[in-house]
């Protein structure tokens, strides 16, 4: 079969791997019909982790279900599903309490929790940016898809992680009716972040980044647009709510945040966020940190190692701020996130500027990870 496999620093081919198959009763086999190019795609695309080459990525999937292990008994061959892409258990201390995102039994390193397909760190498993895949407890991490799955695919594949992501955010903030609401990126987290934000009945939210074309995207869906090449967002929030700032706020760029000159500078969003939200305000970090080396904590055998920044802790201690920050558990959000799709209250799609065939994944690639205008949201369809 097809994938877009990781080749080293910048490269990705589509190439025939081994077919992705049943390994395990409780498996189910997806044929991937669309499947997404996420910002997290790029840590291992740029070379930032220990993701091995030969390896497929993708873990934003949805598709057809066409295989069924004997254990499985709730889904179907034929099933329209999209696949969170934390791979969980289901009956582990973690998935118990519903933290799917920190499953121990998917992640073979004792010192790490949670799985991912196609993803360093998260587990062997292979990606969906290919026209199979395997998924481990397919009873457990298939989202089953209503009889407007195929037309509406583009809007559902944003149920696999950023839609649930940016509503992650979105809660560990607090926000709530009314709220004066805060988003660093306007990439398609952030653009999820504040379209979650306006879905809970924010008053008021505001959207932080460079790139004009994104912030066109946070101005259709009824947020401020704030250009961080001339404004500072804090002070644009303080001065219209009377000095005291957001009532809280998500990050969603992480440690690849840079200034208006290009200069990388992983703190600099997570300050920003800070001295925008008042005293007591929540802060919800879903933006990644990663060790500055390749190789990450893994290859230096300490998980301490992962993304040590220094930032503004003081005075988020001095506000009495609280931050919440990890993976997004997607389970917990995306049911009830697929039924609004479902009922037209949501149309997380928006966000898609180009849909391409598997087989343009390598040019894919270079255009969004070099964030070129008009590139917001890749989909890519291994059927052509
Ligand atoms: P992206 O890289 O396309 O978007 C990031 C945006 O941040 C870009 O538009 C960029 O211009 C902007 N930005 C850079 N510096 C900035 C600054 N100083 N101020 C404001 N904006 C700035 O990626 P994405 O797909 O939107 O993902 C964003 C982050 O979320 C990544 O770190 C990704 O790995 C992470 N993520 C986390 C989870 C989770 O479960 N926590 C899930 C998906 C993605
Ligand atoms: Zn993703």
């Amino acid at each position: 079969m097809k994938a877009a496999v990781y080749e080293g620093p910048r490269t990705v081919t589509v190439k025939d791997v081994p077919d992705a198959k049943i390994e395990h009763p409780c498996d189910i086999l997806v044929k991937i019909t669309t499947t997404n190019i996420c910002g997290s795609d790029l840590h291992m695309y740029e070379g930032r982790t220990s993701f091995e080459t030969g390896r497929s990525l993708g873990h934003e999937n949805l598709g057809e279900v066409v295989e069924v292990g004997s254990a499985v008994s709730k889904v179907k061959v034929g099933d329209y599903v999209v696949l969170p892409f934390n791979i969980a258990c289901g009956f582990c201390k973690q998935c118990e309490k519903g933290l799917t995102n920190y499953c121990l039994t998917m992640q073979p390193e004792p010192a790490l929790a949670g799985a991912a397909y196609g993803f360093a760190e998260m587990g062997p498993y292979q990606g969906g940016q290919a026209e199979y895949l395997r998924v481990p407890y397919g009873d457990f991490n298939a989202l089953r898809l209503g009889e407007d799955a195929v037309e509406r695919q583009k809007d559902y594949v944003m149920l696999a992680d950023i839609f649930p992501t940016g509503y992650h955010a979105t809660e560990m903030a607090g926000v709530g009716p009314g709220d004066q609401t805060i988003v660093y990126g306007a990439g398609p987290v952030g653009l999820m972040a504040a379209y979650s934000a306006i879905l809970k009945g924010a008053g008021r939210v505001w959207v932080a980044d460079h790139h004009q074309d994104r912030l066109r995207k946070a101005e259709e869906i009824g947020a401020i647009a704030i250009d961080t090449t001339s404004e500072d967002p804090a002070e644009v929030v303080k001065e219209a709510t009377l000095g005291l700032g957001a009532d809280n706020g998500c990050e969603c760029v992480g440690y690849q945040a840079h200034d208006s000159g290009g200069h990388e500078d992983a703190a600099l969003t997570l300050n920003g966020l800070i001295d925008s939200v008042r005293f007591t305000g929540s802060l919800g970090v879903v933006g990644v940190f990663l060790p500055k080396d390749p190789g990450g904590a893994k290859a230096q055998g300490k998980l301490e190692a992962e993304g040590k920044i220094p930032f503004d802790y003081g005075l988020m201690w001095f506000k009495g701020q609280h931050m919440g920050t990890g993976q997004a558990p997607v389970k917990r959000y995306n049911r009830a996130l697929r039924d609004l799709i479902a009922g037209g209250r949501a149309e997380p799609g928006f966000v898609v500027s180009h849909e391409l065939p598997l087989d343009e994944a390598a040019s894919a690639y270079e255009h969004f990870d070099n964030r070129d205008e008009g590139w917001t949201k890749v989909i890519l369809h291994p059927d052509g």
